[in-house]
């Protein structure tokens, strides 16, 4: 059925690339391209036995002519970016130039968040909307109109959270609820990979959200706390009682404008002492630093260092045992009457090595990317424009999620979170 091109070759794309191998009859020939080549050759090649063509290239995403060379040789229809939220403009505006269609799995943030251009222009923001962390809809919500115009549709964020979890709010808005008043989102990675300290994704990009302030939108404004100052414990079905803390997460951001009269949207994540306390520590010495320093006469950026120390999360797949359980808690009212409705998934990480070679967490992001793709690749969500999943019809998705290895379950009594 189509041609997609996908940018980025680690934990995440990997999943979602052996998945539309799994799909072949939507995808029918990808080509894979990274800035390193030799890692895109080699699943290549893992894969090769399949009915889905793959080709390989190098590309550095950060340069938007690159991009656009690429797409006029292979000519897809689809671009799946699932490199870093770095690139995103650079790809979008390289799928503008080509009229392509766009997705990805996370928002846009700058790698250097001390450039003065954009540090002005996050600071009017800070200020205007009351939350502080680096990444935001509104730099690729800014295209929306060029996208309109050129016929051609971007997909944010389709993955886990942000993804699947507004996919289950807007089934919960179709289906369950006359009004939602209130969203937890619950993510709880129950996994243990053995590893003193070790992120389960790309560890730059996790360890700037676990340490930045936390925040939730409140009757139309977003309050802000104090990096992991909101804890809660909650008993997750099969993975049981875990410490989880309020972060912002950028799905608040589209569901507040999105789903109309909500009154609270929270997110919380599950985290371990030993985690945060590592986190603390790494934090105070400086190494969670984005800004370079001269180290025996060359630059070095302290968070990319450490990146370098720590385990590379695509190794932790044949070591994490446990399972995941992520999901929202609805509170609202239908026919009249109040109503609580929690739907969620879990998912076995050691299941998930069985299958594709990677922990639940990449898996969880891998599969909600594919379905994203065959979402536009097969027209069933198609509207010219910039949106996040909760814009759709979330049938089909919540069907595909079931279908390809995420499936969803439902309680209609729920523990509420205080
Ligand atoms: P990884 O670091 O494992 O992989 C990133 C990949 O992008 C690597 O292959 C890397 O290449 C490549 N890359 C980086 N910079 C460039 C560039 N300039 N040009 C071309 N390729 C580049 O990250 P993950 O797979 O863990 O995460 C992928 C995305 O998924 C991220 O945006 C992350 O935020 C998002 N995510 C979303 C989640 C969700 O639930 N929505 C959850 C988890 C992650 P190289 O191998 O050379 O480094």
């Amino acid at each position: 059925m189509g041609r997609v091109l996908i940018i980025g070759c680690g934990g995440v794309a990997s999943v979602a690339i052996h998945k539309c191998c799994q799909n072949s009859e939507v995808f029918e020939e990808i080509m894979i391209a990274s800035r390193t080549k030799s890692k895109c050759d080699v699943l290549a090649e893992k894969l090769s036995g399949g009915k889905t063509k793959i080709q390989t290239a190098q590309v550095n995403a950060d340069n938007k002519d690159e991009v656009i060379a690429l797409i006029k040789q292979f000519q897809p229809d689809l671009v799946m970016n699932i490199a870093l939220p770095y690139q995103d403009l650079t790809i979008m505006d390289a799928c503008l130039a080509c009229k392509v269609n766009y997705m990805d799995t996370a928002n846009y943030e700058p790698e250097d968040i001390e450039d003065p251009k954009w540090r002005e222009i996050y600071d009017k923001r800070c200020k205007e909307e009351g939350f502080s962390a680096y990444f935001d809809y509104s730099w690729q919500w800014a295209y929306k109109k060029k996208f309109e115009e050129a016929g051609i549709t971007a997909l944010l964020g389709s993955g886990f959270d942000p993804g699947v979890t507004q996919a289950y709010c807007a089934y919960a808005l179709k289906h369950e609820f006359d009004e939602i008043d209130t969203i937890d989102i619950l993510d709880c990675n129950g996994g243990d990979h053995g590893y003193p300290f070790a992120t389960n994704f790309n560890p730059e990009i996790n360890l700037r959200e676990v340490s930045a302030p936390g925040s939730y939108w409140e009757n139309g404004h977003w309050v802000e706390i104090p990096a992991m100052s909101i804890k809660r414990d909650y008993d997750f079905e099969q993975v049981g009682k875990k410490d989880m803390y309020l972060l912002h997460h950028e799905e608040i951001e589209s569901l507040a404008k999105n789903i109309p009269g909500v009154k609270r949207i929270r997110f919380f994540m599950t985290f371990g002492q030993s985690y945060l306390d590592h986190m603390r520590c790494l934090e105070n010495v400086g190494m969670l630093s984005t800004t370079p320093i001269l180290y025996e006469g060359k630059e070095i950026v302290p968070i990319q260092f450490l990146k370098a120390l720590l385990p590379d999360p695509a190794s932790l797949g044949p070591r994490t045992k446990g399972k995941t359980n992520i999901g929202c808690i609805f509170t609202g009212k239908k026919d009249g009457k109040e109503k609580k409705y929690y739907l969620y998934n879990i998912c076995d990480h050691q299941e998930c090595y069985k299958e594709v070679g990677s922990q639940a967490i990449s898996y969880t992001t891998g599969v909600p990317a594919m379905i994203g793709a065959m979402m536009l690749l097969t027209g069933v969500w198609k509207k010219p424009g910039v949106y996040t999943v909760e814009e759709f019809d979330p049938d089909p998705y919540m069907e595909a999620l079931n279908k390809w290895g995420l499936p969803w379950k439902e309680s209609f009594d729920p523990v509420l979170v205080e």
